[in-house]
């Protein structure tokens, strides 16, 4: 938190000279608000007195906006090193072992890649809105941006390292925007993280040959999804290695009576259009003891054999990890990542979604690196119910310390503390 509030200070503030309240206050205000997951601006500025002070010693706000002033002062700003913030944070993870530990393939990470939207109207828009066309007729405007997520199929944590906005000029179809957005991504991945080796991990949308060529020349590794009606020219060249024998194969029951079964071949051509894209295949079936099939089918850039096909086969289907324990989280676990805080007329979508995204970067460290904090939430059942009795006890009591406000939690709930 101290990272962040630093950072906020670093921020060029576009609005004239003598405003009233300083960029980085209005920053840590939206920060606090997201961190605290307090469902709206307005419930955010009617505080008691031990909020304020907790406010200020806690997240180092020194004048509290309101929600107008805040929304007009964070509308003009450049999202650009808001985002550089995720890779200042990927430092101290680094620091703390968790990029080591996140290891899936020798030195590899895996970085998953999708699409989400945050912003949905059918009357509030502006020029960056990307907009879809009823079959009614009506107009709908939307904010969406691509996250990339450092995840591990066995660690609960994900940690996200930058987001992408898709914006009105990345095209007039859902497919070609995300793929305009993935470009700039990865460019943006590349800068950010030169030393850090990447598997991404995406989804068949992504399966296209200029994002391989792109990935490849970054020297980073891929695990992607493809599925016979996307990519019909490899499931035919597939099909055609296996009835002349030239696919691998291994099968076996594990201890719950679930059936694996993997088949797959090397330097297959990714379609006909793109002849110097060659890559792995792997089909991957499990049937699960009462009989029911589930297919999965990636193209890889990874050694396929006997002995990495588990791991690929992991990795792979971690993706749902971006879906489920990102997205999901910030939708329904107390975020409210599609509730609209504000949406301005310049970058305001945007800059908030970035600020929320950063309260649950902040969130993710807490929970995968400090020991007191998982042992208040052994003590509760929900994280609905921690987050809540945080707020409760941030409004009424005052604290020296975010630290002192957790011991005093872990206290009311009688968890042990070592
Ligand atoms: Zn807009």
């Amino acid at each position: 938190m101290q990272t962040v509030s630093d950072e906020f200070e670093q921020v060029t503030d576009h609005r004239r000279v003598n405003a009233r309240y300083e960029l980085a206050d209005m920053l840590r205000s939206a920060f606090a608000m997201f961190s605290l997951k307090s469902p709206s601006l307005l419930a955010f500025q009617e505080q008691m007195p031990a909020e304020k002070a907790n406010l200020q010693t806690i997240y180092q706000i020194g004048a509290i906006p309101s929600d107008t002033q805040m929304r007009a002062a964070l509308d003009p700003v450049d999202p650009a090193p808001l985002r550089a913030l995720f890779a200042r944070l990927f430092e101290s993870l680094r620091l703390a072992g968790v990029v080591s530990a996140y290891q899936s393939w020798h030195d590899h990470v895996i970085v998953a890649v999708d699409g989400v939207e945050h912003f949905s109207s059918t009357k509030i828009h502006c020029d960056h809105c990307t907009t879809r066309t009823h079959r009614d007729g009506v107009t709908s405007y939307h904010h969406a941006g691509l996250a990339a997520v450092l995840l591990h199929p066995d660690h609960e944590e994900v940690f996200p390292l930058d987001f992408e906005p898709i914006l009105n000029p990345d095209g007039a179809r859902k497919n070609d925007c995300e793929r305009n957005a993935a470009k700039r991504l990865c460019a943006a991945l590349d800068e950010r993280y030169p030393t850090l080796k990447m598997i991404l991990v995406e989804d068949a949308l992504y399966a296209n040959a200029p994002h391989i060529r792109q990935l490849t020349g970054y020297g980073w590794r891929y695990i992607l999804n493809v599925k016979p009606d996307s990519h019909p020219s490899l499931e035919k060249q597939f099909a055609g290695r296996r009835a002349t024998r030239q696919v691998k194969e291994l099968r076996y029951r594990d201890a719950q009576g679930v059936h694996h079964a993997f088949a797959w071949t090397s330097r297959l051509c990714l379609c006909d259009s793109a002849p110097d894209v060659m890559v792995n295949y792997l089909l991957y079936e499990q049937t699960d003891p009462r009989g029911k099939l589930t297919r999965w089918t990636w193209v890889t850039n990874l050694p396929l054999s006997a002995r990495t096909v588990e791991r690929v086969m992991r990795a792979g289907r971690g993706r749902w990890k971006i879906e489920n324990e990102t997205f999901n989280t910030l939708k329904n676990q107390g975020y409210h990542f599609e509730h609209n805080y504000g949406h301005g007329t310049q970058n305001l979508a945007t800059v908030l979604a970035l600020l929320m995204l950063l309260a649950f970067s902040v969130d993710q460290m807490l929970q995968g690196c400090w020991h007191l904090w998982r042992q208040v939430r052994a003590g509760l059942r929900t994280k609905a119910k921690l987050w809540e009795s945080l707020r409760s006890l941030f409004q009424v009591l005052e604290f020296s310390s975010m630290t002192d406000l957790y011991r005093h939690l872990a206290f009311l709930y009688g968890a042990q503390i070592e």
